[in-house]
């Protein structure tokens, strides 16, 4: 029905409409480039922005998921409406009167779209598209690498069938040209997800991908689920979406529910895994409860349809959820927010990881179903998975990172409700970290105060403070699967021990204002002398980059850019963080530099703390050191320069 508006109406409201004020009723952008502005893509889930607009050109393109147009098919995509509904909504909007074209007849100008049969359309172009797809599978040519694929996941063509796996053709035509013939509109088509509407015309959403059908509660199509299969494909991201249709909201469906649903009301139990493949490799190992979101993490409307399906209601013994991650941060992230989420529900929750971080998928590839099973049935709890990967990070072997590692997990304990509980938590915890019961419990109800200071519900704020370091550290393509490109975790600064906030300011003048330093002035400082461990790094980049001497000879962007790039990659985005985090003092109008005094405090706290340091590890091995060996009279001589500087440093600063 495009036609119906006249092309040079449709024309003038492309012109006169700014796609960039349009995007930003969505998206916040910002600058990316010459005439370019980017932002987080409203099409797929991802980190890092990758989802482009220019302005000039009137068009927007994302990098991601490989969805792209003008301002009209923006506001089709992203409010599900037909061409001429958008051109409707843009001309209204700037208030000019459209024309038709009369010679299209009387037909009134949204015949057979919306209304109660819109739905069922839509539904049976699903079913004839994922009918389709299984058919390229099984019998089309270029499915062989399809077939190739799940053969190497470890799945018979009995399995595929089974879960009516599927074949998207490389052409780009296919599957839009085979729903043209049965009877579907463009409209529909573009509507339902399953096509998008080019410059050229309409192509298929999905090209050259291994596609699931993912289906609502009841068995009814409402989406796919896409996996890159060829190197060539021009789409990096490792899983598409159907993207959200009148059919398919990301945040209210789960892979496999239809056919879990009667195994998981019976045991009232269910099984969160992470992908396709991962819910097929659990069905066919026994675990009929799996399910799987799709290109979304677990939220609460997840947790509603669950709670439903599992009658989980008070009286009723507690049902039980397991959720295997991949044990990385985005599965640590997604733990840590279920568990702010709902105390309740967290309480039932339980953790499965592999030893070495497999998903079921993999462990079934390599140990048959046997493992999976297992990997089940060894779940442990949400709140010592919380915990656990929350201390993981720390050298325990250490005082004072034992104690860091009691500040990170306090909030934890704090946000348990149930004060009955929380006591017995307290004691285990603190066991783990071998520190005293009472130091622990002080710890906790300090964080329970703040907590509660701070208002009800979010049990662990740090948990989420890493966010800003995968940003500008990512890079990676924003795969909807699940995978986080930090594996390990720096714990983030405890800015609340003053030593660490002196650290970070100390480090923030080094990026910011290196010339305020004396040359030489860091040379007496090794890295692990800092506290935190982030800092640590940090500094180490600052070293690696050249030090004082060569922030002098660069522009203060370049140099904060020559820390960045020699800086291991998780800490870049706390490079990025520091470089331009403001100073809590004034600078002095006349040099334009921070206060020398200032920054002299801060070089001389955390050089005495970093001596000290040094010297009580320089003692500590003395002790164990053989009488009379060569190992104790180095340490001793070592000793004594240690003593000797912190002498002359504190005699400096007097
Ligand atoms: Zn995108």
């Amino acid at each position: 029905m495009a036609g119906l508006i006249r092309p040079e109406d449709v024309q003038a409201v492309k012109e006169r409409s700014s796609i960039e004020d349009v995007v930003r009723e969505h998206v916040t952008l910002r600058p990316g480039g010459t005439g370019s502005l980017k932002g987080l893509c409203p099409f797929h889930d991802e980190k890092t922005p990758s989802f482009n607009v220019r302005p000039a050109v009137g068009a927007w393109h994302c990098f991601g998921c490989g969805e792209g147009g003008d301002v009209i098919s923006f506001i089709m995509q992203i409010d599900h409406l037909t061409f001429s509904e958008a051109v409707e909504r843009l001309a209204a909007k700037l208030g000019m009167e459209l024309r038709y074209d009369e010679s299209s007849g009387g037909r009134g100008r949204r015949d057979g779209e919306g209304g109660l049969g819109r739905r069922q359309r839509l539904l049976e172009a699903h079913r004839a598209a994922a009918e389709f797809y299984a058919t390229a599978l099984a019998e089309s040519t270029e499915g062989v690498t399809g077939r190739e694929f799940l053969d190497a996941k470890g799945f018979t063509a009995d399995d595929w069938v089974r879960f009516q796996v599927g074949y998207a053709p490389q052409s780009g035509e296919a599957l839009t040209r085979h729903l043209r013939g049965k009877g579907f509109t463009d409209d529909e088509l573009v509507i339902g997800g399953l096509s998008g509407r080019g410059s050229r015309g309409l192509y298929d959403r999905f090209r050259g991908r291994v596609v699931w059908p993912i289906r609502d509660i009841t068995g009814d199509t409402v989406g796919f689920g896409a996996r890159r299969i060829f190197d060539e494909d021009r789409i990096a991201a490792k899983y598409l979406n159907t993207s959200e249709t009148p059919l398919y909201r990301k945040t209210s469906v789960l892979y496999g529910l239809d056919l879990a649903k009667k195994a998981m009301a019976e045991q009232r139990r269910a099984v969160v895994v992470e992908g396709y493949t991962d819910v097929m490799a659990c069905h066919l190992a026994g675990v009929d409860t799996a399910v799987a979101t799709c290109g979304t993490a677990f939220g609460v409307d997840h947790i509603k349809m669950l709670r439903r399906i599992l009658r989980d209601e008070p009286g009723l013994s507690p049902a039980r959820v397991v959720f295997t991650f991949d044990g990385d941060a985005a599965g640590q992230k997604a733990a840590m927010r279920a568990f702010a989420e709902d105390q309740r529900w967290a309480s039932q929750s339980y953790v499965a990881v592999a030893p070495a971080g497999q998903d079921p998928n993999d462990l079934r590839l390599s140990g048959g179903d046997e493992p999976v099973r297992d990997l089940i049935e060894q779940a442990v709890p949400l709140f010592e998975f919380a915990v656990r990967s929350t201390i993981a990070p720390y050298n325990l072997d250490r005082a004072e990172e034992r104690v860091s590692a009691m500040r990170a997990a306090a909030p934890i304990l704090a946000g348990i409700r149930d004060t009955a509980l929380r006591p017995e938590y307290v004691r285990e915890v603190a066991g783990w970290l071998g520190l005293p019961v009472e130091r622990m419990g002080a710890e906790v109800l300090a964080a329970a105060r703040r907590q509660s200071s701070r208002g009800p519900g979010r049990a662990q704020p740090e948990a989420h403070a890493t966010t800003d370091r995968e940003r500008v550290a990512g890079g990676q393509p924003p795969g909807n699967g699940g995978e986080s490109p930090a594996r390990h975790e720096l714990p983030r600064p405890d800015l609340r021990d003053p030593l660490v906030a002196a650290e970070r300011q100390l480090l923030q003048v080094v990026l910011q204002y290196p010339g305020s330093l004396d040359e030489g002035s860091l040379e007496v400082l090794p890295a692990d002398a800092l506290r935190a461990p982030a800092h640590q790094v940090v500094f180490e980049g600052v070293r690696a980059g050249g030090g004082l001497a060569t922030a002098r000879t660069v522009s203060t962007q370049a140099w904060a850019a020559t820390v960045s790039e020699a800086t291991r990659t998780d800490a870049r985005g706390l490079v990025h963080e520091l470089a331009v985090a403001p100073l809590p003092v004034t600078l002095e109008p006349s040099s334009g530099l921070p206060p020398r005094r200032y920054v002299d405090s801060l070089l001389a706290r955390v050089l005495d703390a970093g001596l000290a340091r040094r010297i009580a590890d320089a003692m500590s091995a003395l002790q164990r050191a053989e009488p009379g060996s060569t190992q104790e009279r180095a340490l001793n001589e070592q000793l004594a320069v240690l003593y000797r500087e912190r002498a002359r440093m504190r005699a400096e600063t007097e």
